[in-house]
């Protein structure tokens, strides 16, 4: 009976590591599936979440995180929450020596080599946006004329509690659901933010511009207005508050802009002291939605220069040899 005993231990021993071997196999081939999966899915299931360019309420709440509790990436590839961009390798802070600098200063690149995690950890529920709300538009970078942004509201319908100059100016339904809880906010401190001009199709800038050339030359008319086309009011999400003009500088509202509108996802696009960054004078007057998750990164990376945020997105994304990110979908147009 000793010996059955014996053989008996020695098969469930060999048992026991045949179960083991297999074990390791099968964990082996799991992995391999799920890193093919992850590689080959990665712009169409960022396209699936980025959906209509709202960024999801998780994204916000993790961006707003502080710093220490960042993922790494190698928990982002696992859970798959909203800000698991990471899980698709868009931005890798290993390989941000790859980034390029693409109209942005020393000092960004700078931070971005100090912080190389959070940058990443900034970055992705930005990559998730959709091409069109953070498409570059300056006077090198324009529009087509047919340009029409999707889901154009008009204010007085959708949001009658936003004061208004004419009642006709419209904006995409995001723009306008962000300027309406902003407006909301600016009132509760006492502040009325009231809209001069908001959407503007290529033929209305095209008539602008031509109406200022004929008022003030050529010259003059070209550092205050922008050529068809090279207007980011034709994007829908841009907004100009009143009273237009410098004296805006001077008034609570600018101030409590200057302080708060961040938060709404709303930029100032043409800061003081970088006209020739911008191309443009400065317009304490003109904000452009980019979306919490930009005004983010704008703030921390980008000395809360619009402009260069844009350009530097714009330049790493259209560079196909770069592996530290890329824009879903192809990068912007
Ligand atoms: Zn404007």
């Amino acid at each position: 009976m000793r010996w059955f005993a014996r053989i008996y231990a020695i098969g469930r021993f060999a048992d026991r590591r045949a179960f083991a071997v297999l074990l390791i196999g099968v964990v082996t081939v799991a992995a391999l599936a799920t890193a093919v999966r992850s590689e080959s899915n990665g712009p169409s299931w960022a396209a699936s979440q980025g959906g209509a360019g709202r960024i999801p309420e998780s994204a916000v709440s993790a961006a707003a995180r502080p710093v220490s509790v960042a993922p790494t990436a190698g928990e982002g590839r696992a859970s798959r929450t909203a800000i698991d961009l990471a899980g698709e390798a868009s931005c890798d802070p290993t390989a941000v020596d790859r980034i390029r600098a693409g109209g942005t200063t020393e000092s960004t690149m700078e931070r971005i080599r100090e912080s190389p995690r959070r940058f990443c950890w900034s970055l992705r529920p930005v990559l998730a946006e959709s091409n069109d709300l953070l498409r570059l538009v300056d006077r090198d970078h324009g529009l087509e004329p047919d340009y029409v942004p999707p889901g154009l509201v008009a204010l007085a319908e959708a949001h009658p509690e936003i004061p208004l100059r004419t009642g006709n100016e419209r904006l995409t339904a995001r723009a306008a659901g962000a300027l309406a809880d902003m407006v909301l906010a600016a009132e509760q401190d006492g502040i009325e933010l009231m809209v001069s001009s908001a959407y503007r199709d290529y033929e209305t800038q095209r008539q602008l511009h031509e109406y200022w050339i004929e008022r003030l030359g050529r010259t003059m008319a070209e550092a205050l207005s922008a050529p068809a086309g090279h207007s980011q009011h034709q994007l829908g999400t841009t907004v100009d508050f009143a009273p237009v003009g410098r004296r805006f500088s001077e008034t609570p509202q600018a101030e409590w802009l200057e302080q708060h509108a961040w938060r709404y996802g709303f930029s100032l696009s043409y800061p003081e002291g970088y006209e020739t960054t911008t191309g443009y004078n400065y317009e304490p007057w003109h904000y452009r939605y980019v979306g919490f998750a930009a005004s983010y990164l704008e703030r921390e990376f980008f000395s809360s220069v619009q402009h260069k945020m844009l350009t530097f997105l714009y330049a790493n994304s259209r560079d196909r040899r770069l592996a530290a990110f890329r824009f879903s979908r192809g990068g912007p147009r």
